[in-house]
């Protein structure tokens, strides 16, 4: 394993030792120390949570129709809620537009408020380090929110700024097409999935992103905690690798059925 991976999964306080005999095969998820028995964990791929039917999604009539340029024009100029009394930018998202990895987070704090880029500062370096240690660039990946302007003074989004912005990540998601979504955090994970179940039961399995309107596909999903989170309590990282590698398996084994 090179030097830099190793120094990504330290950044996730992952445990990492050598296979005897093995030094020449390729890096896998064996290499490290995976936090709890990622087989059982495996084994729950295929559970599927029941999520939002297609009738409560909000109106998408007008947002389904826009291309990517049309798409971020109109975030950038978006009035649809009083957020944009607030912020400095709206923050549209960043990364390759056809990523097989989307990942979706809450919202932008102050940092992403004035740079007008997704997860940057100290928890956009944390998720960088979660993505590299399962092989991922963050210019391979797409990387959103459920809401474009920061709340102010970080609070919760309220349910009328997520009804107002959640048509703009939903036509991400329709242009992007991704192969799996990575949801950072509890409120990405209870907004997407229609619920108020803890986090902590939330990961850790896959779920699927309903269909966001009619003829839409649904959505592989799986659900870990936010890097601003980990930070706050690192005892936790080791359940945030699980979650990483159930991911992984996950797409290798989309990947493999789609093949
Ligand atoms: S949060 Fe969304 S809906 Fe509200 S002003 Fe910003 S872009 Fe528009």
């Amino acid at each position: 394993m090179d030097s830099r991976r190793l120094a990504y999964l330290h950044a996730l306080d992952i445990d990492v030792w050598e296979r005897r005999g093995l030094s020449n095969a390729p890096d896998s998820v064996v290499d490290v120390a995976a936090p709890s028995p990622v087989a059982a964990r495996a084994e729950s791929v295929a559970e599927i949570i029941p999520i939002r039917t297609v009738s409560d999604a909000p109106s998408t009539a007008h947002v389904d129709q826009l291309g990517w340029d049309e798409l971020a024009a109109t975030v950038k100029a978006c009035q649809r809620c009083p957020l944009h009394q607030t912020r400095t930018q709206a923050v549209f998202g960043v990364g390759n537009r056809e990523a097989r990895w989307l990942v979706i987070g809450e919202a932008p704090g102050a940092d992403e408020d004035r740079q007008g880029e997704p997860f940057v500062g100290r928890a956009g370096q944390l998720l960088n380090s979660m993505l590299k240690a399962i092989g991922l660039a963050r210019e391979q990946v797409f990387i959103a929110n459920i809401l474009k302007s920061r709340p102010p003074n970080n609070r919760d989004p309220r349910p009328e700024e997520v009804q107002a912005c959640i048509p703009f990540l939903y036509r991400q998601i329709e242009l992007i097409d991704p192969q799996l979504i990575l949801c950072v955090g509890r409120i990405a994970a209870q907004t997407l999935l229609s619920t108020d179940t803890p986090i902590g039961k939330l990961r850790g399995k896959l779920h699927h992103l309903a269909p966001t309107r009619p003829g839409a596909k649904s959505r592989p999903m799986i659900v870990t905690y936010h890097p601003a989170y980990l930070l706050r309590s690192p005892a936790e990282k080791r359940k945030a690798w699980g979650d990483l590698v159930l991911a992984m398996q996950t797409f290798e084994q989309l990947g493999s059925a789609a093949s």
